[in-house]
C-alpha cells in the first residue's frame, strides 16, 4: 500500500504529458525556428530574440539574421557595429552584445554539451540554457518561461504571487517527462500562448483540463497571483539634433548601460537651452523616459561623432527611441523649410 500513491502519481503525470504531447503533435505552432533536426545555434538565437519580445516581432529579425550569419563562425567574424545595426529596433541591446561575445567563445571552443555548460555563457540564464538543452540537445531540462508560469500556476493553483520561482520550477520539474522534454517544453509554451491565455483561457479546448485545479475551481483567471504593481519611475533627458552640412551627429553609446553599443543622437541629462523640436516618450522595463529633442551646436558634442547623411538616417540602425526622435526633428525641419 505504501507504494500506491507514488505509482498513481506516476500514472497521472505520464497521462498528463502524453495528453499534452498528443495535442502538440496535432496543433503545434508553425514557427521558423522549429525543426525536426534542431540546430543549437538557431534555437539559441531564437530564444535570445524571444526574451521580452513577441513571436510576431521576432520573425523577420530571426530570418534576416540567420540568412546573413547562418552559423556561429560566420557571426563571430563580423564587426560589433554590423550586428548591433541588424538588431536595431528589437530592443534590449545587451542581448545582442552578449550573443556576439558568446558566439566568439563558441567559435573558438565549440558548443557546450549540456545545460550547465550553456549556463556559463554570457547572456544565457536559467531559462535559455534549459530551453537549448531540451530543444536542441534533446536532454531533459526544466523549461519555465512566462507562458509556462501561467499554465503551471493554474494547473496547481499556486497561491504564492509571481515570480514564485522555486515553487513553479519544482512543479514544472514534477510534470516534465524523461522523453521528448524539448517537445514538452514547447507544448507548454504553445498551450500558454494559444489556449491558456492570460485573460480568456479556452478551457474547453484544453487537453489537460481534467488535471487542472483552477479549472475545477472555476477561477483560472485568478491565477497566477500577482503582487501589487509598483509605479514605474519617470526620467527625463535631452537628445540633441546637431547638423553639419548634410550630416547629423550620431554617437555610439557606451557598451554598458541603456541602449549600450547602439548609435544614437547625443544625449545629456540636463534640460538643454537649444530650440525645442519636440518630445518623445519611451517605456523601458524599469522606467519611463521623456526625451526633449532640441537643436544643438557642435559645442555640445563630446567624444567620437559620426556625421551621418540625413537622407540615409533610416539605415543607421538606430534603436526605436532615437528613430522617434529623428522623425520629430526631420518633420520640424521640413515644416521650417516649407515655411509651415
Ligand atoms: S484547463 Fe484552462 S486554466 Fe487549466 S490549463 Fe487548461 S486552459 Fe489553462
Amino acid at each position: 500500500m505504501a507504494q500506491a500513491w507514488p505509482t498513481l502519481k506516476r500514472l497521472y503525470l505520464n497521462d498528463f504529458s502524453a495528453r499534452l504531447l498528443d495535442w502538440y503533435d496535432a496543433h503545434r505552432r508553425d514557427l521558423p525556428w522549429r525543426s525536426d533536426t534542431p540546430d543549437a545555434y538557431a534555437v539559441w538565437l531564437s530564444e535570445i530574440m524571444l526574451q521580452q519580445t513577441t513571436v510576431a516581432a521576432v520573425m523577420a529579425y530571426y530570418r534576416r539574421f540567420l540568412t546573413r550569419w547562418p552559423d556561429v563562425r560566420a557571426l563571430a567574424a563580423v564587426e560589433d557595429a554590423e550586428v548591433m545595426r541588424e538588431w536595431a529596433g528589437l530592443g534590449y541591446y545587451s542581448r545582442a552584445r552578449n550573443f556576439l561575445a558568446a558566439a566568439r567563445m563558441m567559435a573558438a571552443e565549440g558548443f557546450p554539451v549540456d545545460e550547465a555548460g550553456w549556463r556559463q555563457l554570457p547572456g544565457v540564464g536559467r531559462y535559455t540554457a534549459a530551453a537549448v538543452a531540451a530543444i536542441a540537445l534533446g536532454q531533459r531540462a526544466v523549461v519555465v518561461d512566462g507562458n509556462v508560469k501561467r499554465v503551471v500556476a493554474r494547473l496547481f493553483i499556486v497561491e504564492t504571487p509571481l515570480p514564485a520561482e522555486d515553487e513553479i520550477y519544482r512543479l514544472t520539474d514534477a510534470i516534465t517527462p524523461g522523453e521528448r522534454a524539448g517537445d514538452f517544453a514547447q507544448a507548454m509554451m504553445d498551450l500558454g500562448a494559444t489556449v491558456c491565455t492570460p485573460r480568456s483561457p479556452k478551457c474547453l479546448l484544453c487537453p489537460v483540463r481534467a488535471g487542472c485545479r483552477a479549472y475545477r475551481q472555476g477561477n483560472p483567471t485568478d491565477y497566477p497571483r500577482r503582487s501589487p504593481k509598483k509605479a514605474r519611475p519617470e526620467r527625463t533627458a535631452t537628445a540633441w539634433w546637431i547638423e553639419r552640412g548634410e550630416g547629423v551627429a550620431l554617437v555610439r553609446r557606451p557598451p554598458k548601460g541603456l541602449l549600450g553599443g547602439m548609435l544614437g543622437l547625443p544625449v545629456s541629462e540636463d534640460a538643454g537651452a537649444g530650440e525645442r523640436l519636440g518630445q518623445v516618450t519611451h517605456v523601458f522595463t524599469h522606467f519611463r523616459l521623456t526625451l526633449d529633442v532640441r537643436r544643438g551646436t557642435e559645442i555640445a558634442l563630446d567624444g567620437d561623432v559620426e556625421w551621418w547623411p540625413r537622407e540615409t538616417l533610416d539605415e543607421a540602425g538606430l534603436p526605436t527611441l532615437f528613430r522617434k526622435a529623428v522623425t520629430i526633428a526631420m518633420q520640424e525641419d521640413a515644416n521650417v523649410r516649407s515655411g509651415g
